[in-house]
């Protein structure tokens, strides 16, 4: 085990370029806002999103609206770039994931895109934001399924299309580095919810639309929620400032080049056991219904995290109870706001 992780300042002045891609969204929008509360004063934001669409900006950060998918673009994103974190794809929850599977495997156009631009650019570290999706799905089965360790993507049985896309572009940050030296990071994200994460829309994952569906039948009084399958189904959630944190000494560990890792939660819940939780959060009970015939996604997945308590000495830790008790009101708050005509993020 490493006696401390590194993290960016170990290694970066604060006026070296830093990209992110998908900076528009999520977990790309966290992590322009992460560094930029650490000083770096150099930080460009890239997704292909119109300006006023973006989760979040970050003021002093540089934001471009570029579509990923094209060569050129992003060659442009990386232009001058020490490290670029790759987050844009085309995503969402199950009920994207499932639909759009063209659009999903389509995102290998910006990875293989962006690795090319960003060895060519002479970017020092590069990050890939991959997904537990990539594991075989014989193993989660199972609602009490194992928890996945690294080595369960092979032999392979990805997600299909959204997991094989991920797959592929794993490979291709393995053999940039083996082939061509650029240092490539890869992290397997399991779930992540938070502020600033989508929460209406069809591409919101479980706990932000469980938040949604609580207000809407507190408001409109009808009391009851809906609940995809059979609610049994089991999945950790890791709250965003774990990613974040996480992303950063993963990116800065040179133990872990070119070696894909679990970052994830391990605290496992079952779908019923989420929504108890988000009532809690909200004060508020609710009749639960089922609908079988709803996306419901593997029957469990959760991660295994002895490697990155090994490597890095540490792990996901925020409860659930307490990532839901921050991430509901925000919900709230948007939910309201746009009921007063507000512009907000979805
Ligand atoms: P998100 O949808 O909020 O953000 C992704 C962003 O990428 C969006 O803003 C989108 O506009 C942008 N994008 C899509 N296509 C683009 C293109 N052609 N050019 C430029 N930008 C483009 O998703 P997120 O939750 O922030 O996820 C970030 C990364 O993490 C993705 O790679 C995702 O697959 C991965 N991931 C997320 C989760 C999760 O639970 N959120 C889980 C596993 C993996």
């Amino acid at each position: 085990m490493s006696s401390k992780p590194k993290r960016i300042e170990d290694f970066r002045k604060r006026d070296d370029l830093i990209v992110v891609t998908g900076a528009g969204g999520f977990i790309g929008g966290a992590l322009v806002r992460y560094f930029r509360d650490k000083g770096f004063s150099r930080i460009r934001g890239v997704d292909k999103k119109p300006l006023p669409d973006w989760y979040q900006r970050t003021p002093g950060a540089e934001n471009l609206c570029l579509d990923l998918s094209d060569r050129g673009n992003c060659i442009r994103a990386c232009e001058g770039a020490v490290e670029v974190y790759q987050l844009a794809a085309d995503m969402g929850g199950m009920g994207f994931i499932e639909r759009y599977r063209v659009e999903c495997l389509r995102s290998v156009l910006i990875n293989t895109h962006m690795i090319e631009a960003a060895y060519r650019a002479g970017a020092d570290r590069y990050f890939f934001s991959s997904s537990a999706c990539a594991y075989n799905i014989d193993l989660q089965r199972d609602y009490q399924s194992r928890a996945l360790k690294e080595s369960d993507a092979y032999p392979a049985n990805a997600e299909r299309g959204y997991g094989w896309e991920k797959l592929f572009s794993e490979i291709s940050c393995q053999e940039y580095w083996a082939e061509r030296g650029l240092q490539t990071f890869i992290a397997r994200f399991h779930n992540v919810y938070g502020p600033f994460g989508t929460w209406d829309g069809g591409r919101e994952k479980a706990p932000a639309a469980l938040c949604r569906k609580i207000i809407e039948a507190h408001a409109s009084g009808s009391g009851t929620v809906e609940i995809w399958g059979d609610g049994l189904r089991t999945r950790s959630f890791m709250f965003i400032d774990d990613c974040v944190n996480g992303i950063d000494i993963i990116m800065h560990c040179d133990e872990l080049v070119a070696t894909p890792i679990n970052l994830g939660s391990s605290e496992l819940v079952s779908v019923n056991d989420l929504l108890t939780l988000v009532e809690e959060a909200a004060g508020f009970k609710v009749r639960r219904t089922y609908d079988p015939a709803a996306p419901k996604g593997v029957g469990g997945r959760n991660s295994d995290n002895t490697m990155i308590k090994r490597v890095l000495g540490w792990e996901p830790s925020t409860p659930l109870r307490a990532g839901l008790a921050k991430t509901y009101p925000w919900i709230e708050e948007q939910y309201n706001l746009r009921k007063a005509g507000h512009r907000t993020v979805a």
